[in-house]
């Protein structure tokens, strides 16, 4: 069998954000300490050594990437300063811009100047739909949004975004399926596949691996982040986009955009509340983190980080002035806020969910499934 080399494989990772790995001297040091390393997926010490040999085929087929929740024990042990953990993010963003069929990752990923422009243009853009599809008789006394932007209207483009989103993501995630079983995907059976469903929704809504390394808090301001978003994702994109029909409720009971707030123990404003603190959270502890440097994970700051913690952070704080606008029922300013609030928070949905670091929320648990099911497929096999 023929193995393929490309020689500018590690200029193109330098890229992403690779910076050491070059350092590496196969001393093993990393792997031996991983606690999320097994003898079936060994790593990081093999993906640091398809990247110097040029194996990009190698790499594309590697689920280990994914089996890394960056906790950063392989950097503190390596002798030569070779940063495995960072290694191993910045493949992680090469696989999703390997993974994007659109191409429009790899810009995302690969130059700042790119990354700002998409982002501002998408906030212009819905700067410009919120300004010139306003309603025509807004309520000046009380703050209600449905008299500047009515709630039918704002489901229609939410479902329109959903359906793309949804789209992309999943093209993607099929993409990265594709690559990472090659031809055994047609050997297994469909019931192993789907035998092994519910430990894609436990890692996904756990992340229980990450539970194994010797720094819980690391794992605590994941699952902070991760269920936060999610929460206010199930809320907005899920509820909005069709779910209150389902449900049965009428435009008056609309979830996302209601003028009539909800009673203070209320299950949706609690979720909010919720996901409010666990994002506020997560990312202030990450962005303090990463200005001090005091750990391996945040020593190295690609400029993607800091863009996806800032959106992060000013859509929720954003959305907590909207939230006391209303209550203190203050109609311009909480139409203004609103405004700014769309305008961050949705680039941050259409670029990182199916581009970039959201993205990983869904390759994560489906490699770790997929590895599941290549060890139950191996296992019978045996039996
Ligand atoms: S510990 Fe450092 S030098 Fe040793 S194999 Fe890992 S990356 Fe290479
Ligand atoms: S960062 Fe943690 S999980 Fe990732 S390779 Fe290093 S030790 Fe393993």
């Amino acid at each position: 069998m023929s193995v393929k080399i490309d020689p500018n494989l590690m200029k193109d990772l330098k890229a992403f954000g690779m910076k050491d790995a070059n350092k590496c001297m196969h001393c093993g040091n990393c792997t031996a300490v991983c606690p999320l390393s097994t003898p079936e997926n060994p790593f990081p010490r093999k993906i640091i050594k398809y990247a110097q040999m040029g194996l990009k085929d190698k790499i594309l087929q590697s689920p280990e990437p994914w089996l890394c929740y960056y906790c950063g024990e392989c950097s503190d042990v390596c002798p030569r300063g070779a940063d495995p953990g960072e290694a191993m993010m910045v493949m992680r963003r090469y696989l999703t811009s390997c993974y994007d069929w659109t191409g429009f990752s790899r810009k995302f990923y690969t130059s700042e100047r790119f990354e700002l422009v998409a982002i501002s243009i998408v906030a212009v853009l819905v700067g410009l739909a919120l300004w010139i599809f306003h309603g025509a008789n807004p309520d000046m006394e009380h703050a209600c949004l449905n008299t500047v932007w009515p709630a039918p209207a704002i489901e229609i483009a939410d479902i329109i975004m959903g359906t793309i989103l949804a789209f992309l993501l999943l093209s993607n995630t099929y993409r990265c399926f594709l690559f990472v079983m090659g031809d055994l995907r047609k050997k297994i059976p469909l019931d192993i596949y789907i035998g092994q469903a519910k430990e894609l929704l436990t890692h996904f809504l756990t992340q229980k691996s990450f539970g194994k390394c010797e720094d819980r808090t690391q794992w605590f301001v994941h699952l902070m982040i991760m269920t936060g978003y999610c929460t206010v994702f199930l809320l907005v994109v899920v509820f909005l986009a069709g779910g209150i029909h389902v449900i049965g409720l009428s435009w008056d009971k609309i979830m996302f955009q209601r003028d009539v707030i909800y009673p203070f123990f209320h299950p949706v404003r609690l979720l909010g509340y919720y996901a409010t603190f666990a994002i506020l959270y997560g990312t202030t502890y990450a962005m303090i983190g990463r200005l001090k440097k005091t750990k391996a994970p945040y020593k190295n700051s690609h400029a993607t980080d800091w863009m996806f913690l800032m959106l992060l952070q000013l859509t929720t704080l954003t959305g907590i002035l909207v939230h006391f606008g209303r209550l203190l029922d203050w109609p311009m300013i909480t139409y203004i806020i609103y405004v700014i609030h769309m305008m961050v928070a949705i680039p941050m949905l259409v670029l990182e969910v199916p581009f970039a670091k959201w993205a990983h929320l869904a390759f994560r648990p489906v490699v770790i499934y997929l590895m599941g099911v290549k060890e139950k497929y191996y296992q019978d096999q045996k039996g």
